[in-house]
């Protein structure tokens, strides 16, 4: 199949919408990361999205909305908590886990009786949800296991020939995929994936925020994952990812001591005066590290890296959701000094 290119102009969002409408899937930019949107409720539509990533079936689809009004139409219940959440956050980077009933089928839910709900902010992804008048399915749209995409050409680079359409609307702003909460009792919720929207914002509205210890550990044999997506290797480049924890002398010292053909470091940029070895900076604070993360990570295996020493960002508000990711793309290997 032939991917077409499509633009952010209002006549291609029109395209986009009647695509995902006669059950195609299409590539689209959110504020988070590209998604790869098909029609919720079409289970041949989605059955493409798992086909097109190599996703495994139990790993559900978040359902994407342009008014949180519209989520009793696929909901069974909806508790007042997640009414003050949506008031703050909604459209934005959160995604709500809710009861789903018969509307939402079990192929777009991964088996689950639940259903994970987001309103996007992003303009384009808003209108093309408008247009379709179908709840959007979309998962992050990279190949299965490898770096989520922050542009169109990410999606292209992964997708063409398998997919419709890809929207391009620029750089995703965030660069991290959506907070993902779960709603536990009438004043608490649980982070099951930090994001953007932090454990100290949802503090702001709920008496407790719990993190599922899923987020910075991994699971054990057998264990069940509140969230499946966190059962499986994550967000890795073709390079082998080594997180290094401590101090910047510690981490050149540690460099040096493994260094060799194909091997970089990825640092702050506060890191890079006289830094002496092969590297890739990805930001000053935990707001550029999420921004650029997925793109460094592709960019590193561009250029032909083998083996990446990243310095570990400090898991404080968004950096909890950087750290995540790159323990993930790590398979959990974390050297400290
Ligand atoms: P992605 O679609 O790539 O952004 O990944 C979606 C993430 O949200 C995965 O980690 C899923 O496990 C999680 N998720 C989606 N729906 C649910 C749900 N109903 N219950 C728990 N986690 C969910
Ligand atoms: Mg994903």
């Amino acid at each position: 199949m032939d991917t077409v290119l499509l633009s952010d102009r209002e006549s291609d969002l029109i395209k986009a919408a009647e695509l995902i409408k006669s059950g195609e899937i299409v590539g689209i930019p959110t504020e988070t990361v590209y998604g790869l949107g098909a029609d919720a409720s079409n289970e041949e539509a989605v059955a493409k999205v798992f086909q097109a990533k190599g996703r495994p079936a139990d790993n559900p689809l978040i359902v994407h909305l342009a008014d949180f009004s519209q989520a009793v139409d696929y909901t069974k219940s909806i508790p007042e908590l997640a009414y003050k959440l949506a008031e703050r956050f909604c459209p934005g980077p959160l995604t709500m886990v809710l009861p789903k009933n018969d509307r939402i089928p079990m192929i777009t839910s991964g088996g689950l009786d639940t259903v994970g709900i987001r309103v996007p902010s992003h303009p384009v992804m808003h209108r093309i949800i408008e247009l379709s008048g179908c709840p959007i399915a979309a998962p992050s749209a990279n190949t299965s296991g490898y770096p989520s995409p922050t542009s169109a050409s990410h999606v292209m680079r992964d997708m063409s020939g398998k997919i419709a359409a890809v929207v391009d609307g620029g750089s995703s702003e965030f660069g991290v995929e959506s907070t993902v909460i779960s709603i536990e009792g009438e004043n608490t919720v649980r982070i099951l994936r930090p994001g953007c929207v932090t454990k100290e914002m949802l503090s702001e509205i709920c008496g407790e925020v719990i993190i599922d210890h899923a987020i910075l550990h991994e699971l054990e044999a057998g264990q069940k994952a509140a969230s499946p997506g966190m059962k499986y290797k994550h967000y890795s480049p073709r390079a082998d990812i080594i997180m290094v924890e401590g101090s910047l002398i510690g981490f050149i010292d540690y460099v040096g001591e493994n260094y060799g053909d194909g091997v970089y470091a990825l640092i702050f940029d506060t890191d890079r005066e006289g830094f002496p070895y092969r590297y890739m900076t990805y930001g000053k604070d935990s707001s550029e590290q999420a921004h650029l993360l997925f793109q460094r990570l592709r960019e590193l295996d561009d250029i032909g890296a083998e083996k990446v020493y990243v310095r570990a960002p400090s898991p404080e508000g968004v950096g909890l959701a950087v750290y995540n990711r790159l323990i993930r793309a790590a398979g959990f290997e974390v050297i400290r000094i």
